[in-house]
C-alpha cells in the first residue's frame, strides 16, 4: 500500500492561518476577543486544552482540598485523565449511554460522592453534551463541573456558549481544532470569584518556559505554511499512512502522548497571531455550518448509520460529521477504503480510555463495554470547506454500500 494522494484533506475543519497573521502587530489581546466572540465576560489563555484544565483542578481543589475524584466520560481524549493526575487528583470513568458520547446518567450518580471533585461532561465534533444533567447530579454530591468544549468553540446551548453551563469550562486551540495558536487554551467561568482564583492560580503555578514558546512559535509558522491541501499530503498524510502501514491506529489519531504535559505561559507574538486570525472565525463557522447543514442529509438518509447532530436548544459547531456505523465491521472496512486515501475520514479517540496501555490502571475501568462499543463503531468525515461535493459524494456512496450490503 504505497497509495499517495497529491492532496490531503484536514479531518477537521480547522481556520486556515493567512501569512498576514504572522506579521500581527499589537492590537487587542486574543483573550479580549475571544470573549467578545462567545460573548462571555472573560477568558484566559493558557499553553493547552490539556493546561486550562490543569490550572482549573487546582483552583477547584482549593475550594475543596477533601475532594480527590474527578469523574469523566471512558471515551474521551487520553490527555484528561493525564492532565487530573498531573494535578493531583485521581480520574474515575464514567460508561457511556448506550449508543450516545454522553455520560450514563445512573452510573454518572452512582460515580459521585463525597469524594468527587468535579466532573467533565464533554462536548465532542462540535456536538454539545448534556451539561445540565452533569449539574444535577454534581450539585447534590457537592462536586463541580467543568465542561471539557476543546472541541466546540462557538457552540451554543439555549443561546449561550458552551463553557458557561457549568462552573468552568475550557476550548482547545491546538491544531486543527478550529481557532489555532498550534497549542493553546481557552478558560472560562460564570463566577466572577473563580475567574479571579483562575488567574491567581495561573500566574503562581505555569512558568515561563523560553524555549518551548520558541518551538511552538516556529511550529505555528509552520502550520501556517501547511494547513492546506498540498502541505497536509507530508505534514499529515505521509505520516498517518505510514503509521497505518505499521498497524499503530493510536499513532495514526496522534494519540502517541508523552509523559510530560508542556506547562508553561503563551508567548505575546502567538497570542496576536490569534488575535489576528480570529477576526474571521464567526464567518468561517458559518460557512463551515451551511455547509454541514447542506450535506447532513445526505448522510442521515444512508438508513443504518447514525450521524450526531444538534438536539433542541443546540447550536452547535460543524468541525466533522461524527458518524457511529452497525458495527465494527462495517466500520473498519469503511476505513480500510478511505482512511489512508486523503479524504478527510478517519478516527476520533482510537480506545475507551481503559484501553490505552500508556494510561494504566482507573477507578470504574472495569465498566466501559458502551464506551467500547462506541470507539468500535463511530468514524469521522470532514467538513473542512476544502471538501469538494464530489469527494462528499464519494465518501458517502462507500459508506452506503457498505451498510447495505452489512444487511444482507
Ligand atoms: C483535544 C482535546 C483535549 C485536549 O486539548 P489540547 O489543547 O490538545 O491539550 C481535551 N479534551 C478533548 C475532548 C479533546 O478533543
Amino acid at each position: 500500500m504505497s497509495y499517495r494522494p497529491d492532496r490531503e484533506l484536514p479531518p477537521t475543519a480547522g481556520l486556515p492561518l493567512a501569512m498576514g497573521d504572522l506579521r500581527a502587530r499589537p492590537g487587542k489581546r486574543l483573550t479580549d476577543a475571544a470573549a467578545a466572540l462567545l460573548d462571555v465576560p472573560a477568558t484566559q489563555l493558557e499553553c493547552s486544552g490539556t493546561a486550562s484544565l490543569i490550572v482549573s483542578l487546582l483552583a477547584l481543589k482549593e475550594l475543596a482540598p477533601n475532594r480527590q475524584e474527578v469523574v469523566m466520560p471512558a471515551y474521551t481524549c487520553p490527555l484528561v485523565p493525564m492532565a487530573v493526575r498531573k494535578a493531583g487528583l485521581i480520574p474515575r470513568l464514567c460508561d457511556l449511554a448506550p449508543g450516545q458520547f454522553d455520560m450514563d446518567s445512573e452510573r454518572l450518580d452512582a460515580a459521585c460522592g463525597d469524594a468527587t471533585l468535579a466532573v467533565l461532561p464533554t462536548h465532542l465534533a462540535g456536538r454539545i453534551a448534556d451539561v445540565a444533567t452533569s449539574v444535577a447530579i454534581a450539585r447534590r454530591a457537592g462536586a463541580f463541573v467543568i465542561e471539557d468544549a476543546a472541541q466546540a468553540l462557538g457552540a451554543r446551548h439555549d443561546g449561550k456558549s458552551i463553557g458557561m453551563l457549568g462552573h468552568a469550562g475550557f476550548f482547545s486551540l491546538a491544531a486543527g481544532k478550529g481557532l489555532s495558536i498550534y497549542e493553546g487554551g481557552l478558560l472560562v467561568a460564570s463566577d466572577p470569584d473563580l475567574r479571579a482564583r483562575l488567574a491567581r492560580v495561573s500566574a503562581e503555578h505555569v512558568p515561563r518556559r523560553p524555549l518551548w514558546e520558541l518551538r511552538r512559535g516556529i511550529e505555528l509558522a509552520g502550520y501556517a505554511a501547511l494547513y492546506r491541501p498540498r502541505g497536509l499530503r507530508w505534514a499529515y498524510g505521509d505520516p498517518l499512512r505510514r503509521a497505518l502501514r505499521r498497524g499503530d491506529l493510536v499513532a495514526a489519531a496522534g494519540e502517541d502522548f508523552g509523559p510530560d504535559i508542556p506547562f508553561h505561559r503563551v508567548g505575546r507574538w502567538r497570542e496576536r497571531v490569534g488575535a489576528t486570525a480570529i477576526d474571521r472565525l464567526p464567518g468561517f463557522l458559518r460557512t463551515t455550518a451551511r455547509q454541514a447543514m447542506r450535506r447532513l442529509p445526505r448522510l442521515q438518509a444512508i438508513e443504518g448509520l447514525h450521524v450526531f447532530s444538534d438536539r433542541p436548544g443546540d447550536e452547535g459547531t460543524w468541525p466533522y460529521f461524527l458518524i457511529a456505523m452497525p458495527d465494527e465491521a462495517t466500520r473498519d472496512a469503511a476505513l480500510s477504503r478511505l482512511w489512508h486515501a486523503g479524504l478527510g475520514v478517519g478516527r476520533l479517540f482510537i480506545h475507551a480510555l481503559p484501553d490505552y496501555a500508556y494510561l494504566g490502571a482507573m477507578k470504574g475501568d472495569d465498566d466501559v463495554a458502551n464506551a467500547r462499543d462506541f470507539a468500535a463503531c463511530t468514524l469521522t468525515v470532514s467538513n473542512s470547506p476544502w471538501i469538494d461535493d464530489g469527494t462528499f459524494e464519494h465518501i458517502c456512496a462507500v459508506l452506503e454500500a457498505l451498510v447495505v450490503r452489512s444487511r444482507a
